[in-house]
């Protein structure tokens, strides 16, 4: 079974169990990709994007 390295703590985690991680700044060429395992997702970047409590705003307009 194929395995990543988690980019934040090293551990070797099942391709399966990875998360994917793009960076794309628009300031600067090229695209950084990383793998993350899943507790490190869920440690440290699931709290970096908190939406709002109000999911009517993520709404399309149906108007
Ligand atoms: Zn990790």
């Amino acid at each position: 079974m194929p395995t990543e390295h988690c980019a934040i703590c090293g551990s070797a985690t099942s391709f399966d169990a990875t998360v994917h991680v793009m960076l794309n700044p628009s300031y600067a060429e090229g695209v950084d990709d990383y793998y993350v395992c899943r507790g490190c997702h869920e440690d440290h970047l699931v709290d970096l994007f908190v939406y709002p409590d109000e999911p009517d705003q993520w709404d399309a307009p149906t108007g």
